[in-house]
């Protein structure tokens, strides 16, 4: 924790000099002394201590200074840390001022100067005010801060990748300024142009973000995203189930492996609020934790992950070359794509213009916490969309899940209907579908068909989660590798039609088992054309295809 502040005032510099080396002579193992040669430069600190959310625990003020008087100063400067003790310094002929300042401006004590010796006549008082203000002090929050509007897709964005990423943050509604002090005294601190430009991110070395990009975001965060290496034996794209995995077996295989991913490790898996089919874990558990520990296992095999964007593939003969939406490159001898599926979008009217404000694909799980006593609606009829109304069920008054078909049999596990029937707050409503989003700046209301009746109704809603399948996002990989008419990657068998092997491929073999038809690029997981969408067969995949990597290694010059 951040050591909470001591800061002292004083116009006079062998004055501010000597009573600064008291201070830290005492209290500098536990505070942080701070020292200001004005009332306005001290101030300049107080503001910006604030915004870092640094705790100042006590004021040791000269009265009388040019400008501003230690008066003056205080009663500005506890408006921002209304906890703060105050000690005011003042000279034999002051006395009557400091007197009248006890009311005036809260001041906890006065004292005289000269205090020598220090032991008699300073550290006493403070002992005693310090003791109390410890007493009473709540420890500051010490992560990264978000402060944002609930409605705004930026927000969410951010907020959701930083908890996909396993960043402690604390979130600040703009909109409860008024009734929370701590949000009102940060946003009071902000300039105009600053609060018409949210979300801003405040990291704890004080540095202000803007609106910034997730690619930004990361980079500030602390996450690598460059390559340390300007070649590796395998680059994965893609650090999901099936990305992981291939990236444990192989560098715990001895190759020398890079994995890039450009939203945070887990993918869609990340994202289940409860994976109960996956073996070994009989109680089942969340996407974040399955995925915080392949992290960590691939960490610990040297694997090195790569927070950035894959936007493009070069094959240079035996050189696989990646560029990455930051400007940085890469190249490998292999390279295997595990870039998985993203939810396809609901077209209806109004649903793209309040996505990030009241709608969400997936389940969202940072805004869980937003939807608390309310009604949520969650689209389709998968174990997805099982997991979050299930998940949801725990904060909101209730969960309406909205399903097109007229059973849940054909696409949801039995164990999850059975869960879903045996939770009272859990309501499912069959054969329908949204055909408009209703809201200003955000999700207000929805229309729902009923295919049986045809009728259309309008509820009012502010939080709808949709959850509707998924395609591939390979268009960056178009002109590389074969893939069917929805975007899914060929792999072996299937790139061989009436005996003959892809075009340009020239190897005296045909295309490996998760081979493209581009030697050296591999397949695996969601995006692979006719594989099964589970979390375990993404990591058999992942898994496996590191045999066929030592193959064509062994092979290539
Ligand atoms: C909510 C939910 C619950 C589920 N529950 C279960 C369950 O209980 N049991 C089960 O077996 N399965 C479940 N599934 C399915 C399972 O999660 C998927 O089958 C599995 O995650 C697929 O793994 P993957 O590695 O192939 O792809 P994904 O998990 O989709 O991961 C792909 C990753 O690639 C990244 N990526 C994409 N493009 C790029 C690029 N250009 N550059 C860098 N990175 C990129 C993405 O950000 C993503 O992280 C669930 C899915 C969802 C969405």
């Amino acid at each position: 924790m951040a050591k909470p502040v001591l800061l002292t005032v004083d116009d006079d510099r062998e004055v501010l000099r000597a009573i600064e080396r008291d201070l830290r002579r005492k209290y500098g193992s536990e505070y942080r002394v701070l020292r200001a040669g004005s009332g306005h430069e001290a101030l300049e600190i107080v503001r910006e201590l604030k915004i870092r959310n640094n705790a100042i625990a006590l004021f040791l003020i000269d009265q009388r200074m040019p400008g501003m008087s230690g008066v003056d100063f205080l009663a500005e400067a506890i408006k921002i840390f209304p906890d703060a003790k105050r000690v005011l310094l003042t000279a034999y002929a002051d006395t009557d001022a400091a007197i009248a300042a006890i009311n005036e401006a809260g001041i906890n004590h006065y004292l005289l100067k000269p205090w020598d010796p220090p032991e008699e006549n300073l550290y006493p008082v403070l002992d005693e005010l310090l003791e109390d203000w410890e007493a009473a002090f709540p420890p500051q929050f010490e992560g990264v801060r978000v402060l944002g509007n609930r409605w705004s897709p930026a927000s969410h964005n951010i907020k959701d990748f930083l908890a996909r990423n396993h960043v402690p943050y604390q979130w600040l509604d703009i909109e409860t300024a008024a009734s929370d002090a701590e949000v009102r005294s940060l946003v009071e601190l902000l300039d105009e142009e600053e609060t018409r430009n949210l979300p801003m991110v405040i990291l704890p070395n004080g540095v202000r973000l803007r609106q910034p990009s997730l690619g930004e975001l990361a980079e500030h965060a602390g996450f690598k995203t460059r390559a340390t290496e300007a070649f590796y034996d395998l680059a994965i794209v893609g650090g999901g189930p099936a990305g992981l995995a291939a990236a444990v077996y192989g560098a715990s295989e001895g190759l020398r492996t890079v994995m890039i991913e450009r939203e945070a490790p887990g993918g869609q898996a990340g994202m289940s609020s409860r994976i109960e089919n996956y073996l070994g874990f009989p109680s089942g558990l969340t996407g974040a934790d399955l995925a915080r520990r392949a992290v960590v296992q691939a960490r610990r095999f040297g694997v090195e992950i790569i927070s950035a964007e894959a936007t493009e593939v070069r094959v240079d003969g035996p050189y696989r070359f990646l560029k990455l939406a930051n400007g940085a490159e890469l190249s490998c001898h292999a390279l295997l794509v595990a870039t998985g599926v993203q939810w396809r979008k609901l077209d209806a009217p109004g649903v793209e213009r309040l996505t990030g404000a009241g709608i969400y694909y997936g389940a969202a799980m940072t805004e869980a916490m937003s939807t608390k006593d309310e009604d949520v609606y969650v689209i389709g009829g998968a174990n997805s969309a099982g997991q979050a109304a299930m998940h949801f069920s725990r904060y909101a008054r209730r969960v309406v899940m909205l399903v097109r078909g007229s059973s849940l049999a054909a696409s949801m596990s039995q164990y999850l209907i059975n869960q879903l029937k045996a939770t009272p707050n859990i309501h499912i409503e069959y054969n329908t579908s949204v055909v408009e989003a209703h809201g200003e700046d955000h999700l207000e209301a929805i229309s729902i068909l009923c295919s049986e009746t045809n009728e259309v109704n309008k509820v009012p809603a502010n939080s709808l989660f949709i959850m509707i399948g998924a395609a591939p996002n390979t268009d960056w990989l178009a002109d590389i590798v074969e893939r069917d008419e929805r975007g899914f990657i060929y792999s072996g068998p299937q790139l061989t039609r009436d005996g003959k092997r892809p075009n340009g491929w020239k190897l005296d073999r045909d295309p490996g088992l998760l081979e493209t038809n581009v030697p050296g690029i591999f397949v695996v997981g969601d995006v692979r054309h006719g594989s099964v969408k589970r979390v375990a067969s993404g990591v058999g995949e992942g898994s496996v295809a590191i045999s066929f990597v030592h193959q064509y290694l062994s092979k290539v010059v």
